[in-house]
């Protein structure tokens, strides 16, 4: 079963195993690194250290050939239809990435009276970034209109029938997320091409989606995707931009001829190919598990509310899945207070704001977030500490 899938799985993290008191719940902010990953940076540093594409020896080669090699896998790991076209450059996580892709492409690409959309309820990295590319226009005496996405109210997901409207006329560039990371919503971005047409360019945030679950770019039909490689067990300050031929030959970021992050990029490429010998949809599975059976133990606990999508229509998936990420609020204690309890007990979440510039919702809130190496046992830990807190009947019921 899953369970014996998972254990030696678990096993090959040394933080985790290292620290049997703690229960890491914040893999949403940065994943932990198996062994795996943390072997291939040390082999590479003590192996060939050197700087990329500057010398005639052997380590620079190698260190140039590994890059390659990383763009290669990355373009197997989100199965490229079409990886002879397209482009993988590395950033040093999402921010940066759609950052780049805002300055160095959206920019250039649009004309006066244009008209882009942009998920204002999503992360800042993947709001904020398009409304400075407006705002760079706008010195240049280019005004674009900038359409906030539509949501719908119950599921939290894209209203896709109020985006089919704002397409046609102008419409140049839509912006969407894989993954919300306050609700950990499926945004069902794979119905986002159907909606928009052959020709509007898609820039996707994987941030919360690459090594949770498979991607598959045939399926996705997007011009950029962006993700962390940090949160998906490559060290700190990596990411991608994985750029289509179409758009990609349009793509070249500046400022890209410094040292690159040689150790960073390998880490990455361990780490995908970590994520795709464990399965990422046996990871999902796992995880999406863990988040369901967290969900159940809070509508146990008046004192809680979950954020986003109802329950009761997250459980039926044919409106949305829910990732193995949640989001909840105590209705008295203010979240940092929470996050102090939780922390006492080994319990490692996020408790405070949680990067959305226009909601106030997620301000005071806890986000636990789940990947392979948590445990059924962590979340019945989480839940019995929350419900000392929360000052119900044990196994009172609300809903
Ligand atoms: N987008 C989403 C959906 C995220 O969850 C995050 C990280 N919380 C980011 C962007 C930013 O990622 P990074 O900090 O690696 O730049």
């Amino acid at each position: 079963g899953l369970r014996e899938w998972q254990r030696p799985l678990r096993e090959q993290f040394p933080i985790i195993t290292g620290h049997p008191g703690l229960a890491y719940l914040d893999s949403a902010a940065t994943a932990q690194k198996p062994r795996a990953v943390l072997d291939a940076v040390q082999a590479y540093l003590t192996g060939c250290n050197a700087n990329a594409g500057r010398g005639t020896y052997t380590w620079a080669n190698r260190t140039t050939a590994l890059i390659e090699e990383t763009r290669e896998r990355v373009k197997a790991f989100l199965g490229d239809p079409d990886p002879e076209r397209s482009s993988v450059w590395f950033t040093g996580g999402t921010t940066e990435g759609l950052r780049t892709v805002a300055r160095d492409w959206l920019v250039r690409e649009l004309a006066d009276g244009d008209e882009i959309v942009v998920p204002f309820a999503d992360h800042e990295a993947n709001h904020l970034p398009w409304l400075e590319a407006r705002d760079l226009l706008a010195e240049r005496g280019v005004r674009i209109t900038v359409h906030p996405m539509p949501y719908q109210r119950d599921s939290r997901d894209y209203d896709l029938e109020a985006l089919a409207r704002l397409v046609g006329g102008r419409l140049r560039f839509v912006a969407v997320t894989h993954v919300h990371h306050v609700y950990g919503a499926d945004m069902n971005v794979h119905r986002v091409r159907e909606v928009v047409g052959p020709d509007v360019p898609i820039c996707l945030d994987a941030a919360q989606s690459v090594g949770h679950l498979p991607l598959d770019l045939a399926a996705l039909d997007v011009d950029f995707v962006v993700f962390s490689g940090h949160k998906a067990m490559a060290l700190p300050g990596t990411g991608v931009v994985w750029a289509r031929g179409r758009r990609g030959g349009a793509f070249r970021p500046g400022g890209w001829h410094g040292t690159p992050n040689t150790a960073g990029i390998v880490s990455l490429r361990a780490a995908l190919d970590w994520l795709d010998a464990a399965g990422p949809a046996r990871i999902e599975e796992w995880t999406v598990g863990l988040g369901v059976r967290l969900t159940d133990g809070l509508a146990r606990l008046d004192a809680y509310e979950v954020l986003g999508c109802p329950l009761s229509l997250a459980a039926d998936s044919a409106v949305q899945r829910r990732q193995g990420l949640v989001t909840f609020r105590h209705r008295t204690v203010r979240a940092n207070d929470v996050g102090f309890v939780l922390a006492a007990h080994g319990l490692l979440v996020r408790a405070d704001g949680l990067c959305q510039a226009r909601a106030g919702e997620s301000e005071s809130s806890v986000r636990v977030s789940l990947h392979v190496y948590n445990t059924p046992e962590e979340v019945d830990r989480l839940l019995g500490v929350l419900s000392t807190l929360a000052g119900d009947r044990p196994g009172g019921g609300r809903r």
